[in-house]
């Protein structure tokens, strides 16, 4: 393959790539980012069409982003193509409706600005685009849907179907499933996954309120679910609600003004009243978790790995650390003279993602499901909790790490002003 290869077409590709990413959502594309400063001859293959087609996850929900994928996105070069400014997160507000207190995090108690900043994933998805198109190590197909895929010690084989039906075959060293919750890769691979239908859906509108959200964000629990509002531009609001299965075909048909009042009766005021919200989508919720990371050749990052409720905002922040941890453990490997995809190197890249996603999948799931509680005594229990958080030194820096993606072996790109500093 040539050093610029990056185009969108249906152009013959080449048969044999170091590594071939299936899935240009999020992660997918991040990841294709991250790699091309390794100078591997990667392949990015997506099954959406592109420009009025983007990837189905570059839609309308607001992506509350850590401080560490923040840096690594501002690092990978994908920051600075992102149009609308990005909000800031200054304060976290979290809150159960009938309990007594709530913990209140602010960015200047840990010397921060702010603990990270929320964006349109439409605007993340654009700025993504905008910078594959500037790597000079990628070759892009799409529109192409990957049908079958066969591993072994030396290779990965993927079957790749254009729309017309023409279909070629691609060998590669390493084997990306960055192809979602629903991966076929993975279950191409007969590798297992545990589902738990959470039996709720999740709406997401913009909103406006008649106080400035002054860069807070907020968690609510209630026993109908959690809502979150997040802060954006223009004095916007994010706004997201869960609703349990059975009465999301009722809440879906509410005219705007039943669904602002549904908005702030599980909200509450602490934003004075909700003047206005925007159009609505929703999502079903569920946890998925693959059992293997890995496998002969092959490695899945973000969804495809696991997919979380999204009340912790936590399923991005999360793959884009497996994406960023995956791009070490390769730039190691390609350091030591090995070629990508050996299954020592694939372990060691299983091994350093595990005790990050367990406790983030311990976290988000714990979040969902505690708060549906509504036994007395676990309700005290919540509420001396969150009295007890307030005034436990280091829990809240604990905590506020966490939210910020400073989680166990953090990647050295997500470290972002730190790396600088340091090598300063
Ligand atoms: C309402 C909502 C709010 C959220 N809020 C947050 C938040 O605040 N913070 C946060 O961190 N996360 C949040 N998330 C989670 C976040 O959106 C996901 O974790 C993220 O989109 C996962 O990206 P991905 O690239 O792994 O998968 P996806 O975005 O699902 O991308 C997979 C891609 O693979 C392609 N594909 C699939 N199969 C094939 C195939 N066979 N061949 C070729 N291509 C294929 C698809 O077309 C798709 O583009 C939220 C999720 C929801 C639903």
């Amino acid at each position: 393959m040539s050093e610029s290869e990056n185009h969108d077409v249906s152009v013959p590709c080449a048969s044999f790539v170091d590594v071939a990413i299936v899935g240009a959502g999020l992660v997918g594309a991040s990841l294709a980012c991250a790699l091309d400063a390794l100078g591997l001859r990667t392949l990015l293959v997506e099954a959406s069409a592109g420009g009025t087609q983007p990837a189905p996850s570059f839609d309308e929900r607001n992506l509350a982003l850590g401080k560490a994928s923040v840096n690594a996105l501002a690092s990978l070069g994908v920051w600075r193509h992102i149009r609308t400014a990005p909000e800031a997160i200054r304060r976290v507000h979290v809150s159960s409706r009938g309990d007594f207190g709530s913990v209140l995090l602010a960015a200047t108690d840990h010397g921060l600005d702010a603990f990270g900043a929320v964006v349109i994933a439409r605007e993340l998805g654009a700025a993504l685009e905008a910078r594959l198109d500037e790597l000079k190590h990628l070759q892009r197909l799409r529109p192409a849907r990957v049908s079958a895929v066969t591993s072994s010690a030396e290779a990965a084989t993927l079957c790749i179907e254009s729309p017309g039906g023409e279909i070629r075959e691609v060998r590669t060293r390493l084997l990306v499933a960055a192809d979602g919750s629903h991966s076929a890769i993975r279950e191409s691979l007969g590798i297992a996954a545990k589902h738990h239908d959470y039996r709720q859906r999740l709406f997401v509108a913009t909103a406006t309120a008649e106080r400035e959200h002054q860069g807070g964000a907020w968690e609510r629990f209630t026993p109908d679910g959690p809502v979150a509002v997040l802060p954006l531009g223009g004095g916007r609001l994010g706004s997201i609600c869960t609703v349990a299965a059975e009465q999301a075909d009722a809440v879906a048909a509410l005219d705007d003004d039943a669904y602002r009042e549904l908005l702030q009766s599980r909200f509450g005021y602490r934003l004075g009243r909700i003047n206005r919200v925007g159009k609505r989508s929703h999502y079903p919720l569920a946890l998925i978790k693959s059992e293997q990371l890995v496998a002969e050749r092959t490695v899945l990052v973000g969804n495809a790995a696991q997919t979380l409720h999204p009340i912790g905002a936590q399923g991005f922040n999360l793959g884009l650390r497996d994406a960023l941890t995956l791009a070490e453990v390769l730039e190691t490997a390609l350091g030591q003279g090995r070629e990508p995809g050996q299954i020592d190197d694939l372990r060691e890249y299983a091994r350093r993602r595990e005790p990050d996603r367990e406790e983030t999948l311990r976290f988000s799931d714990g979040l969902s499901r505690l708060f549906a509680i509504t036994d007395p005594a676990v309700r005290l229990a919540r509420s001396l909790g969150f009295g007890a958080l307030n005034g436990i030194p280091g829990l809240a820096e604990r905590l506020a790490a966490g939210a910020m993606g400073f989680r166990g072996d953090v990647p050295r790109l997500a470290l972002g002003a730190a790396v600088a500093e340091r090598s300063a």
